[in-house]
């Protein structure tokens, strides 16, 4: 039984998910740990407390357990200004293991600050560690430049975990390639495993979805979800949507769900406010409604509600939610970016095009609504493509082998190492 421990610095697996810093990897980390323990692997998952209420252990699921981390203030901190507590997270974590007297036999840090700790944690009790990085900077620092607010030393520090971690898991060949172009990572230590979704949280809900959300039969629905950021083009698809309305005489309706709170209120997000004056001055208020956060459990209702998905980032380390329409049946359009590149086949479960291009985007979008038989082809041939390739369990699988090569290039390094220290020996050089 394999003791497994999952460190995810911002990102809680019992967090919402949706808002400014809770998104694609609180979902990963926790469809990771559930799937892990169904496999039988006990999984502790280390977060930063953020909140007073929080207990220090929480026994989320059975062989899971949350383990809420006393480093900084226990109030949200943007993941920007998190570095400074990571030592003392380390020291926790290491504190923690000694006195549960639990030995890891893998740890999987998620994000580079978490990779810090792993770090600690291999220095001072050999255990070997994966690294899953979700986002580089230096890809962040190219697409957003001044806006990013991440020191600069996380460069350094994202290099030396390459070097150091066991192996590497890259979410997509982009990501891999990013990883040895901006930072020289060695090839043979990483592996491609992508992100996925849950079949018993997404299925085409075939009647009732649009009665459930109160939206028209007869309306032409674009649903865009995920974080309220910038980078992720909201304001892209926006501009499109007035493009088709303007230029194509479509009057579609935009869905935008996401958001710090329940409610799409601009002081909670304010990236909400933005985007509210731009369907204003966009003359599309009434075309495109924000519906705030909404709970994974209601999310198949709007993909399935939804003629088309539309995600238009600058850049994309994997994307889940593509994968997560592709599931309930949906043709997705998605920017030629990172793991987009790899999940949508352009011309066959949806199109590609390129970011910031409204244009572009509204004719994919005109067309996919001239033809509404190709459109729910694509959506059929998406969803066999997203329970093929992208389930939870196979990903989980996947990584599972990963922490077994990890294991076992730590166990050949330390045969090696002790035969060099014998040979190396005064006894051994007498005998030889
Ligand atoms: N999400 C959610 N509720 C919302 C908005 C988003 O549960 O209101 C989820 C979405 O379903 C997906 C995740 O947040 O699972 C976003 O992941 P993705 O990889 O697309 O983007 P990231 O957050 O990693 O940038």
């Amino acid at each position: 039984m394999r003791k497994i421990a999952l460190i995810s610095e911002h990102a809680s697996p019992l967090a919402l998910v949706g808002g400014t810093d809770s998104g694609g990897q609180n979902v990963y980390v926790a469809h990771l740990a559930k799937q892990l323990a169904r496999k039988g692997c006990l999984v502790d998952i280390f977060t930063r407390r953020d909140a007073e209420a929080q207990q220090l252990i929480v026994n989320w699921l059975p062989g899971i357990r949350v383990i809420n981390v006393p480093a900084g203030p226990a109030r949200f901190i943007a993941k920007e200004m998190m570095l400074p507590f990571m030592e003392e997270f380390g020291r926790f974590v290491l504190r923690f293991a000694r006195r549960q007297r639990v030995r890891y036999d893998i740890i999987h840090a998620n994000f580079f600050m978490s990779g810090m700790v792993a770090q600690q944690i291999k220095q001072t009790m050999g255990i070997p560690f994966v690294m899953t990085f979700h986002a580089l900077g230096r890809v962040r620092r190219l697409c957003q430049g001044q806006a990013d607010a991440f020191p600069d030393i996380r460069f350094a520090i994202e290099e030396r975990l390459m070097r150091d971690a066991d192996r590497i898991i890259a979410e997509c060949p982009q990501d891999k390639a990013d990883m040895q172009q901006l930072y020289g990572a060695d090839a043979s230590r990483i592996d491609i495993v992508p992100c996925g979704f849950d079949p018993e949280e997404f299925w085409p809900v075939t009647i009732g979805a649009r009665q459930e959300l109160g939206i028209g039969e007869e309306e032409f629905v674009i649903l865009q979800l995920g974080r309220m950021v910038p980078r992720k083009g909201v304001d892209n698809v926006i501009h499109a949507v007035a493009a088709l309305k303007k230029r194509h005489r479509l009057h579609a309706r935009l869905l935008i769900v996401g958001g710090n709170a329940s409610e799409p209120d601009p002081c909670r997000t304010p990236e909400i406010g933005h985007l509210m004056e731009l369907t204003k001055s966009l003359g599309v208020e009434r075309n495109v409604t924000f519906t705030g956060q909404r709970p994974r459990a209601q999310l198949r209702y709007y993909y399935s509600a939804a003629n088309v998905f539309v995600t238009t980032p600058w850049y994309e380390p994997f994307g889940i939610t593509p994968i997560e329409a592709m599931a309930c049946g949906t043709p997705v359009v998605g920017t030629a970016v990172g793991g987009i590149k790899s999940t949508v086949l352009d011309g066959q479960t949806g199109y590609l095009v390129p970011p910031k291009d409204p244009e572009v985007l509204a004719q994919k979008l005109a067309w996919l609504h001239r033809h509404p038989q190709m459109a729910q082809r694509f959506g059929w041939a998406g969803m066999r493509r997203a329970y093929q390739s992208f389930t939870w369990r196979s990903v989980a699988a996947q990584i599972a082998d990963v922490y077994e090569a990890a294991m076992q290039s730590v166990q050949e390094t330390d045969v090696i190492y002790s035969a060099a220290m014998q040979s190396a020996s005064p006894q051994s050089q007498v005998a030889g």
